[in-house]
Formats: structure tokens, C-alpha cells, sequence
């Protein structure tokens, strides 16, 4: 084996990396490995097809690039978290979410965040690393797998785990070109969230792959998001709406915005009108996907009562903009929006309320 391959994880080893792992093997064990690890979601060591020594080279030559440290249910058995390490230490989360119609995984793209948005447990907690494509790939096998094992089928993935999609976006790219063509997954079941990197989203514009957009709004003026997302401040509202604008023309695709609602800050009347001049003034109808806050340790203020998440939705809904109230899923294991942080320890300020579960 050649030394380009040695240190590489299963899923970032490459068809080249592997032709020379194998060289001197019949062409067609390339193709046959590829399909193993790919299509039947299988470790090296259950090929059984391929002779033993070749399988015991790849067990050792291509090692898993995740080990799993913990693996928790939630209480209604539809939601799954793991808590995976790392080569050198770090941890990083995923979240399986198993729901009557489907089944999507919440991928991390970094250990940690760089971004600081202030309620966001991975925020909170800082940044570590970029993850490979590899040990993102694995990430979506490691679900499809335990899908599989429930007899359900692995469909969507959310790049909504751990750090900021486009700050890391060369392996993210990357590993959706692998979810895509070697998974089988479709583009439009993989959707990109992004807390609105501005240089990000003018790469996807031009990308060919049609996959969905989300982009983590949360305020709809310039004074209130750069408190709430930092990032506001280098990418500003007005800069972040024409990308979204050109993106949408280039696209058609449908776009989403998140609006995680904070009571007393951005859950007020006012905030509704204001976000729905914002989505009036796009090309094509944006959706708006509301979460009630989930709390985390590092952030004070709690998530709207519900009478208020509704309320609000019912405004935009009033005022042409499509809304939805996304369910809340895994509270009880910190599994939910913005509470991943791979158990980090984020300072205790105080506990919000748990906000319940919605629709
Ligand atoms: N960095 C990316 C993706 C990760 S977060 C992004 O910002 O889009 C996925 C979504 O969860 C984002 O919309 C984020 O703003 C939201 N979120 C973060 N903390 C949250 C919390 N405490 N409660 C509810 N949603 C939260």
C-alpha cells in the first residue's frame, strides 16, 4: 500500500486511494469495495466476498473515523444522538430523527463553532476543528445503518450539528458530492444551514447540485442580529438579502429561514412585520421555519411561551409568508436545535425553560 492512503478514514479514502491500496488485485475489487462501503453500508470485515487478507488490510489500513461514546434514545424511541470521537480527541454530535413519513439526520460539519451566536450551546462552547469528509460521510452511514436496523429507510440529511457548514465548506461540498452520488441520496433531501456566510452562499448559487438552503435569520434588523449573530456584523442584512436574492434567481429552488424565537426579543409584533418585509422583497416566496429556543446553559433569556409561537407564525401567516413551528425533538437528551456541544463544558448561567413540543 502506498503511504497516501495511511492515516486516511474509510469514507475519506478516495476510488484512487483505494485502487492503490488494492494494487495488483483484480480491477474489479475496486468497484466491489466501493459498493460495500457505499450501497451496502458495510465494514470492511463483513465483505465476505473479498478474500480475508484484503479485508483485514482495509480493517487496518481505512479505520472507522468515528468511535462511539455514547448512543442515547429519547424518550418516545425517535430520536437518536450519538456522541462520537474523533481522531485527536474531539467530540462531535449526531442526531438520527425518525419521523412517521421519514427519516433525516443532523449532521456536524465542525468540532465546535467559530461563529459566538450567544444561544447556541456549540456557540457557546468554541471551535476545535474542521471535520474531513470522511468523518462527515460516516456520520450519514452511521444513521442509515441504524435506520436500517429499525427497518426504516435513511433519507434526508440536515447539516444542522455542530459548526458552520460553509466556514468548513471544501469538505462539506465534498462530502455532499459523496451523499449524492455514492449514498444515493437526492440533493433535494440535503439541506445546507448556514448562519449567513455571505461568500458561502454566492459558491452554492453557482454549485449544480439542487440542494436546499436554510439560513439562520433570527432578526430582521441590523442593531438586533449583530447582537444575536455576530456574524451580522461582517455580513450584514441588506449584503446577506441580495445574495439570497441572486441565489433564489439562479436557483428557484425554495429557501428557508430560521428564526429561533427568544422571548421578549425577537418575538414581538414588530419582529413578525419586519420579517415579512424582508421575505417580500425576495424574487421567490421564502419559508420561515420557527423554533421555539431550546435552552442552553450559556444564555439567560428562554424560549417564547407557545401562545406566542403561534401567535407569531398566525402574523406572518396573515401577512403572505409561509411559516411552520418546527417540533422540538430530543429535549430530553439535549439532542434539539442548538443544544449539541458534545459535553463540552459550557458555563452554567441558568437554565431556560424546556419549551414543549409543538407542531
Ligand atoms: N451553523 C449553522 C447550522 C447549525 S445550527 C447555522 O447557524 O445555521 C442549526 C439551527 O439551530 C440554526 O438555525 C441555529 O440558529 C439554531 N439554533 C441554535 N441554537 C438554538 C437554540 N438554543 N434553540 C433553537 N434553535 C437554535
Amino acid at each position: 500500500m502506498s503511504a497516501t492512503t495511511a492515516g486516511r478514514t474509510r469514507y475519506d479514502a478516495t476510488r484512487a486511494d483505494l485502487a492503490d491500496l488494492l494494487a495488483g488485485q483484480p480491477r474489479f475489487r475496486v468497484d466491489q469495495i466501493w459498493h460495500g462501503l457505499y450501497q451496502q453500508l458495510s465494514e470492511p470485515d463483513e465483505l465476505t466476498a473479498v478474500p480475508k487478507s484484503i479485508r483485514n488490510t482495509l480493517q487496518e489500513r481505512l479505520p472507522p473515523a468515528l468511535a462511539t461514546v455514547v448512543e442515547r434514545v429519547s424518550d418516545g424511541n425517535d430520536t437518536v444522538k450519538y456522541l462520537f470521537e474523533l481522531a485527536g480527541g474531539s467530540r462531535i454530535e449526531t442526531v438520527l430523527m425518525l419521523y412517521p413519513d421519514r427519516v433525516t439526520v443532523c449532521v456536524s460539519s465542525q468540532a465546535g463553532c467559530a461563529m459566538a451566536c450567544g444561544f447556541c450551546a456549540t456557540g457557546q462552547a468554541g471551535f476545535t476543528r474542521h471535520l474531513t469528509v470522511g468523518e462527515i460521510v460516516e456520520q450519514v452511514v452511521r444513521a442509515a445503518r441504524k435506520a436500517r436496523q429499525l427497518d426504516r429507510r435513511l433519507a434526508n440529511v440536515v447539516f444542522m450539528g455542530m459548526g458552520e457548514p460553509l466556514a468548513n465548506e471544501a469538505a462539506v461540498l465534498g462530502a455532499v458530492e459523496r451523499i449524492h452520488d455514492d449514498l444515493g441520496l437526492g440533493a433535494r433531501h440535503l439541506t445546507i444551514s448556514t448562519v449567513g456566510l455571505v461568500p458561502g452562499i454566492k459558491r452554492l448559487t453557482e454549485w449544480e447540485l439542487p440542494m436546499n438552503l436554510a439560513v439562520s435569520l433570527h432578526a430582521a434588523n441590523d442593531s438586533l442580529r449583530d447582537e444575536l449573530v455576530p456574524i451580522n456584523r461582517r455580513y450584514p442584512l441588506g449584503l446577506l438579502m441580495e445574495t439570497c436574492a441572486d441565489y433564489l434567481r439562479a436557483k428557484g429552488r425554495r429557501l428557508s429561514f430560521e428564526w429561533a424565537l427568544i422571548d421578549g426579543i425577537n418575538d414581538r409584533d414588530s419582529d413578525a412585520r419586519e420579517l415579512a418585509g424582508l421575505c417580500r422583497s425576495l424574487p421567490l416566496a421564502a419559508h420561515v421555519n420557527l423554533i421555539p429556543l431550546n435552552p442552553t446553559p450559556g444564555f439567560l433569556t428562554r424560549g417564547s411561551p407557545l401562545k406566542r409561537v403561534h401567535a407569531f407564525r398566525d402574523l406572518l401567516e396573515q401577512l403572505g409568508v409561509n411559516a411552520t413551528v418546527r417540533r422540538n425533538r430530543g429535549t430530553d437528551i439535549d439532542a434539539a436545535c442548538g443544544q449539541l456541544a458534545a459535553g463540552q463544558p459550557v458555563q452554567l448561567v441558568s437554565r431556560g425553560r424546556r419549551s414543549d413540543t409543538s407542531d
